[in-house]
């Protein structure tokens, strides 16, 4: 299998990557953002749970978010590979991973981390939210994910350098540019 994690800070550009990287390599695609949004929409019950912390910018506890990415695992026993998009966001969901991974026989095969300044950030969210109107995107909210992002899901990063998995790809230029960079990176692997 190919397990791919795609890295990165709110805004760097990993769902649109993602569409094309599961294109290219027949994975299935991972967003815990996407999914907890479909429970949320759906009103389910773990929907109910997140809706406020998420509206918030705050992290979903990891035992809740774990759960849910083991489901979804699981619900795919023919893929090819994954790729994990917005997951894990603390060293205690990348722990989680290694170790369900491992009960299945299978590993991270490598982490590609795409690099964006936080002033770059800003200005692509403040765009988004336009167009997407998510409740998060507004500037006070987006001020605690990059919070969240640089307290708690920047630790992610020696955890898979210690371990020899990470790359970094620069996230800024254009999307063309940056899919050839992650690519080259993937086919090595
Ligand atoms: P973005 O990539 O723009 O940060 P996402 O769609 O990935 O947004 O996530 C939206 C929100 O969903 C996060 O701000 C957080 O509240 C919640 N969330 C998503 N993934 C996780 C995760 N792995 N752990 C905890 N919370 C998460």
């Amino acid at each position: 299998m190919l397990n791919l994690v795609l890295f990165g800070p709110p805004g760097a550009g990993k769902g649109t990557q993602s569409e094309r990287l599961i294109e290219k390599y027949q994975l299935v695609h991972i967003s815990t953002g996407d999914l907890f949004r479909a429970h949320i929409k759906d009103q389910t019950n773990l929907g109910q749970q997140v809706s406020q912390i998420i509206a918030d910018g705050n992290l979903v506890p990891d035992s809740i978010t774990i759960a849910m990415l083991e489901e979804e695992i699981k619900k795919n026993p023919q893929a090819k590979g994954f790729i994990f998009d917005g997951f894990p966001r603390t060293v205690a969901q990348a722990e989680a991973l290694d170790t369900f991974l491992a009960s299945i026989s299978e590993k991270i095969t490598g982490v590609v981390a795409l690099d964006v300044n936080e002033e770059e950030l800003t200005q692509r969210i403040a765009k988004r939210q336009e167009i997407s109107g998510r409740a998060d995107d507004a500037a006070d909210k987006l001020k605690k994910r990059i919070e969240e992002y640089f307290s708690k899901t920047i630790h992610v990063l020696p955890y898979y350098e210690a371990q020899g998995k990470l790359a970094k790809v620069n996230g800024i230029g254009e999307i063309e540019t940056i899919f050839n960079d992650l690519t080259a990176i993937i086919d090595q692997y």
